[in-house]
């Protein structure tokens, strides 16, 4: 079986994932990145092939820069490194391909035209065990292979052409502190019960005014309203800034397992019995819709 991965950065998980890569599909394997920028060089196993995207495109850009990738030769077998970059596009490229989708995937293994793979379930709480034969689209968790320094591994670094790049995608310059979460010292997060992006987008100020990032939860990611980089979660960021803000977030488990290292919860919610509240130091139960107007007035003194 024919072995590929897609990453869009060339950090710890990234490197994984092209190692497993690499175990599983010899040197017919190929890497596939997104990049950010369109000078930069990227190694892998095989032949790299490269798409700029902006790191803040959403969904469909996403797909569409995967799908612009692969061409006609997608690989029987593709890993992503689990999280946001398989939330966007793994699921989407497996219904485009007609194939079979696992996420969590804890390891795997290529038998003849075999397929096994252990994979989480329940949240992590559990694993099962999946054969199958025939091709697939995995979401590969950290830690699920050693990860092997690009130099150590027995490719050549390959020049990404950039003067032809397959998609360009550009966005307005940030005026919040960035989605960098994993080391933003505040973070402000919206949910679905903001109700609208325009709501959403009241967030976006109160980040500027406060100096914060601003992260999602998966409903207001799938809603659009916020990009999957965004999304705090079991299947997103796991943060720890200082003080949290999450606004219009229900506190689902999967949500509140990624924020469980933030230092100081504030939620605002209108529903009393949220599960947010659990996990707050401050809550306040409030429409936000009504909160906002009064906020940015001590805010900002306006
Ligand atoms: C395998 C798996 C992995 C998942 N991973 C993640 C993950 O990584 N991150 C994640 O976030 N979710 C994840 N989820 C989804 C999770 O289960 C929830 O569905 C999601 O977190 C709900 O998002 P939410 O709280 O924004 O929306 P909702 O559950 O719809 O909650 C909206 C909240 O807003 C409140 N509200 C409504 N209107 C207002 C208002 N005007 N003002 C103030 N409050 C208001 C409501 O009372 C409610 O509590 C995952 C689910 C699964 C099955």
């Amino acid at each position: 079986m024919r072995v590929g991965a897609i990453v869009r950065a060339d950090d710890q998980h990234a490197r994984e994932v092209i190692s497993l890569a690499k175990t599983l599909g010899g040197a017919d394997a190929a890497t596939f990145a997104l990049l950010a920028e369109p000078a930069q060089t990227r190694a892998g196993v095989g032949a790299v092939r490269g798409a700029v995207v902006s790191p803040d495109a959403d969904l469909a850009e996403l797909a569409a820069a995967v799908g612009a990738l692969l061409g006609d030769s997608a690989p029987d077998v593709i890993l992503i490194p689990d999280g946001p970059l398989f939330e966007a596009v793994g699921a989407r490229l497996a219904g485009s391909l007609g194939r079979t989708a696992a996420r969590d995937v804890a390891s795997v293994e290529i038998e003849g035209e075999t397929l096994r793979v252990v994979k989480g379930a329940f949240g992590g709480k559990a694993a099962v065990a999946l054969e199958a034969t025939g091709c697939a689209v995995l979401g590969v968790r950290q830690g699920a292979s050693e990860a092997q320094e690009l130099s150590e591994l027995p490719v050549a670094m390959v020049d990404v052409p950039h003067t032809e790049p397959l998609l360009v995608q550009r966005r307005a310059v940030r005026d919040s502190a960035g989605d960098d979460l994993g080391a933003a010292k505040v973070i402000v997060s919206g949910g679905r019960g903001l109700g609208s992006k325009d709501a959403y987008e009241s967030l976006r100020e109160v980040a500027t005014l406060l100096g914060a990032s601003l992260g999602a939860s998966r409903a207001a990611v799938d809603e659009g309203w916020a990009t999957p980089s965004q999304q705090v979660g079991i299947t997103g960021q796991k943060v720890a800034p200082d003080v949290y803000f999450a606004i219009g977030i229900s506190g689902a488990s999967q949500h509140l397992g990624g924020m469980s290292g933030a230092r100081y919860v504030v939620a605002v919610n209108r529903d009393e019995k949220a599960p947010i509240f659990v996990a707050a130091d401050v809550g306040v139960v409030a429409d936000w819709h009504a909160l906002w107007p009064e906020l940015r007035r001590a805010l900002t003194g306006a």
